[in-house]
């Protein structure tokens, strides 16, 4: 068995990236294969991101155990979140506004940009990782006795105890292992770019509920420090004909929307750089675990991205993986089937509540019986007037419990 590698995981985007890296610092070497290329420093931090990523307390933390939360060459932290209805009274205002960067005791998490922060991981994995290989293309994974085989276009196959599969939303590991996935087609989209607005964001998220879906300002760091503190990213969800059409805007049509839409909410939109759309599907997989493989991440579920907590739920996903097979390991034991089966028993359940729940909220936004209508400004007030379940949200959304019972409890 000398030529069985114990692990090799398959994506390393940020949640991939981070599980290696987790397992490296716990003394296991992780094969990682990636099909994108290494990022060219340059080229990625002289352009801003269409969109950021919401990163919780949680995730923040794991990135800081692995070291690459300080070698991110930008972020914008937040300390208040602000959401509310356009056609309602419901509002719900979390944290605080911030003119200066605000304290660590205030910060509720940061904005970075997806490259920024994969640039990062790829830079770590680079010193920590005896074997990270970019530009593969994994044609087949099958299943042998006790083993995985996994075939490379180059004609190389490698031997593993343990697959883990972190390659995205359409994953090849998934398929490849016979693993069924639930999709529910929102038909929408995320309309998401830059924009530069009139008035400062003072490290506040804002939500806004329009008929056709929220619209997200997110804050983000900016490329001209003499502009810092006015650029965020937006991300809009649309019906999909809607969303073609906005992105077909010329710039001058489209701020002059944005700044209408937005109820002018940081006065005129001054600015936006080129349009990047997505689609909108959540997606289940069926099981998280077959014998000697795991899936992470968007591999494992997609959900909406109204709450910002795709990738924080995919670390969250990294973490408990982690702990569970260091801890194992440390018996003598490695990816025993119950273990695998506990980190899915853990895990799934609170994804597939999340996902739920983000998609009882995206439809409860863009109706307008009068039911609903009501309910959510209810709702709203509610959390808005309860400190205790605002705590509780804001438990929920920080991710810090989920890590209580593990190895990276803060
Ligand atoms: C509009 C929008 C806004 C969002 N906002 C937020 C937010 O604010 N906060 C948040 O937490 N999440 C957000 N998300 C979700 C977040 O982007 C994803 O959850 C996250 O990127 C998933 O990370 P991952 O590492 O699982 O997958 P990915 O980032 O997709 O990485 C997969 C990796 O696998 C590699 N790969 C793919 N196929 C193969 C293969 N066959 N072989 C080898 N390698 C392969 C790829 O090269 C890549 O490196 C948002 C999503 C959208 C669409």
């Amino acid at each position: 068995m000398s030529d069985v590698l114990d692990v090799v995981v398959i994506g390393g985007g940020l949640v991939g990236g981070l599980t290696a890296l987790l397992l490296a610092q716990g003394g296991v070497q992780a094969t990682v294969l990636d099909a994108a290329p290494i990022l060219d420093e340059q080229k990625v931090l002289s352009v801003a991101n269409p969109r950021v990523l919401a990163l919780s307390q949680a995730t923040i933390h794991l990135l800081k155990t692995v070291n690459v939360w300080e070698n991110l060459a930008r972020q914008m932290p937040y300390s208040g979140m602000q959401v509310w209805n356009k056609n309602g009274y419901g509002e719900i205002n979390f944290g605080q506004s911030s003119q200066n960067t605000p304290s660590a005791e205030h910060t509720l998490g940061s904005m970075v940009e997806p490259s920024v922060l994969n640039l990062a991981i790829q830079q770590k994995m680079l010193q920590q990782l005896q074997d990270y290989r970019t530009q593969v293309k994994v044609i087949r994974v099958e299943q042998g006795v006790g083993v995985w085989h996994i075939h490379l276009a180059d004609g190389t196959a490698l031997k593993t105890k343990l697959v883990i599969g972190a390659d995205g939303a359409n994953s090849f590991v998934r398929e490849q292992a016979f693993i069924d996935l639930d999709i529910l087609d929102y038909k929408q989209a995320g309309l998401t770019c830059a924009i530069r607005t009139a008035q400062p964001h003072q490290h506040v998220a804002r939500q806004i509920f329009l008929e056709t879906g929220p619209l997200a300002f997110l804050p983000m760091a900016s490329l001209k420090p003499e502009q810092d503190g006015y650029w965020q990213s937006i991300v809009w969800t649309l019906p999909d004909d809607y969303a073609e059409q906005y992105a077909a805007l010329d710039d001058t049509a489209f701020t002059a929307l944005l700044t209408r839409e937005s109820h002018h909410m940081l006065g005129e939109v001054l600015e936006a750089t080129p349009r990047a759309q997505f689609p909108l599907k959540a997606r289940a997989a069926q099981q998280y675990v077959k014998a000697g493989l795991a899936l992470i991440g968007d591999a494992a579920h997609v959900i909406h991205p109204l709450a910002g907590q795709g990738v924080n739920i995919g670390c969250l996903d990294a973490a408990i993986l982690c702990d569970a097979l260091l801890h194992d390991k440390k018996r003598g034991v490695w990816a025993h089937e119950q273990t695998l089966l506990r980190y899915e028993h853990h895990r799934k359940g609170q994804n597939d509540a999340m996902m739920h729940s983000m998609s009882a909220i995206g439809w409860m936004e863009t109706t307008q019986l009068f039911p609903v209508v009501w309910a959510r400004n209810f709702g709203l007030k509610q959390v808005e007037q309860h400190a205790a379940l605002k705590d509780a949200f804001m438990s929920q959304a920080n991710g810090l419990q989920v890590l209580k019972d593990t190895c990276y409890a803060v």
